[in-house]
């Protein structure tokens, strides 16, 4: 176990982070495991539990932590970057490149997913036809219906049109509320042009100015730090909770026997763009080492896995892409919250094998066109998707009905078999997002290098941040 100082090995404080955030993952299931375990012959279920409470306490309290940054560490670091630089040539092509990166990797995500889908076809050995998957939503009190009763309030009214809403997000009408709902894009703009306008003031009330913000900056580093020391303790209470639901619900582990095939086929295509793809451009188009980026970057990735929230992960990824990864700031403060917020490749993946393994539980076979269809819904929607656990759900719904539109009469794929693949959705879920925020780090070390603003990694990532941090004081 790499320690980043000499100490006792079993100081796990000491560890590097990504040690530190596998530690929690491993007491959260084994927590979990006891919970759940006992929780099934107790009349008072999970929920009259009080160690399920503590750690519902805890959990939300890390995510929160995380939460809170995002905005102010964003800003600054967007703001800083510019104003200290002095100018904003160089923004319009590396948000082209972003876009070109982004739109790109998510398309092969999708192809990864259709060619799996396709070739396994898990709604065709499932054993389950989709009225049988939709008859547990009409089940009065079931999980399902609980669950299909909030997706359906979430999607009231959202059509194929609402997938382009992202795009009135780039310019807030109120800075404030954009702050308030975290919406990324128009913090973006705001802070670019803020940081840009800094440059043009007069010197004094430029350095003033200039000043303030990099010491928020700095500041909002530091409060990072103090979040991440607790990040073994949030992650364990994280995923204990999840682990706790899971061998609790014994209906959940029967999904998983239903849905095996389907799961199978999700997890191998995530595997698949993270381990192959992922790697590939990192060595060809980025010459990096893969292994050590995975390094750098394997906190904010279990951070991502645990939390099911790349929006709430982002403050840990900027981290790791700038300290760990050797990015720099103007690129990591650029690069992330845009792909935090309109890049998702494994939701793009997940969401076009979702679909199509709910035709094949109708019985529908979709056609090329049909299939064309999942695929460019499947990227638009998944820039839309927000950052937050379960988000893709949203976007299935709205995927479902657009080919359901364009099915032939008689041919219908019904929404309610959806609910098979809701409660189950959590590990998935947890799998996707650790993807996501994987492409998201390697689009910024890939934009990084075509900058000429990346350090290549020569020494061991976790020594080069307690080097940095030393460094800094
Ligand atoms: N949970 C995912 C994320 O935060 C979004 C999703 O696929 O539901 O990236």
């Amino acid at each position: 176990m790499a320690a980043t100082h000499e100490s006792h090995p079993l100081a796990f404080w000491r560890w590097q982070l990504h040690w530190q955030a596998l530690f929690g993952i491993v007491l959260g299931v084994l927590l979990g495991y006891l919970s759940g375990s006992a929780a099934v012959g107790d009349a008072a279920g999970l929920g009259g539990r009080w160690e399920i409470k503590l750690y519902d306490l805890v959990g939300d309290l890390f995510m929160s932590g995380l939460k809170m940054l995002v905005v102010p560490l964003v800003m600054t670091a967007i703001v800083s970057a510019i104003a200290s630089l002095g100018q904003m040539q160089g923004f319009a092509r590396m948000g082209g490149k972003t876009l070109l990166y982004y739109v790109c990797t998510s398309f092969v995500a999708i192809m990864i997913g259709l060619t799996l889908v396709n070739a396994i076809a898990p709604g065709e050995r499932s054993g389950l036809s989709a009225e049988e998957a939709a008859a547990a939503v009409r089940t009065e009190g079931s999980s399902e219906a609980t669950a299909m009763a909030e997706l359906e309030k979430k999607t009231a009214g959202r059509g194929t049109d609402s997938v382009l809403n992202v795009f009135r997000e780039l310019v807030p009408s109120n800075v404030l509320d954009a702050m308030a709902r975290q919406k990324m894009l128009g913090l973006i703009t705001f802070s670019l042009l803020f940081g840009f306008f800094i440059t043009r003031l007069q010197e004094r009330q430029r350095e003033i100015m200039l000043g303030f913000f990099e010491g928020a900056y700095d500041i909002m580093i530091q409060m990072t730090f103090l979040i991440l020391r607790f990040l073994p303790l949030g992650v364990a209470c994280l995923i204990a909770q999840t682990s706790a639901e899971t061998f609790a619900g014994g209906n959940v582990l029967e999904r998983l026997t239903q849905l095996g095939m389907f799961a199978v086929t999700v997890l191998a295509g995530l595997i698949m763009h993270a381990f192959v793809v992922m790697p590939l451009i990192l060595g060809v188009l980025a010459r990096v080492n893969p292994m050590r980026h995975l390094q750098a970057v394997a906190p904010a990735m279990l951070t991502a896995f645990s939390t099911a929230s790349s929006a709430a992960t982002l403050p840990l990824t900027m981290e790791c892409a700038e300290e760990r990864a050797g990015a720099s700031q103007r690129v990591t403060s650029f690069v992330l919250p845009v792909g935090a917020t309109v890049n998702m490749d494994g939701t793009a993946l997940y969401e076009c094998v979702a679909v199509l393994f709910l035709a094949q539980l109708s019985g529908i076979s979709l056609d090329f066109s049909n299939q064309l269809l999942v695929v460019v819904m499947a990227l638009l929607t998944s820039v839309g998707v927000a950052g937050i656990p379960s988000a893709s759900l949203v976007a299935i719904v709205i995927i479902l009905k657009a080919v359901n539109d364009n099915l032939p009469d008689g041919a219908h794929i019904p929404l309610e078999a959806l609910a098979i693949i809701l409660i189950f959705d959590r590990l998935l879920d947890m799998c996707r997002t650790a993807v996501n925020v994987l492409g998201d780090t390697v689009g910024t070390v890939l934009i990084a290098r075509s900058e000429g603003e990346h350090d290549i990694l020569a020494e061991d990532p976790g020594a080069r941040q307690a080097r940095l941090r030393a460094e800094a004081g």
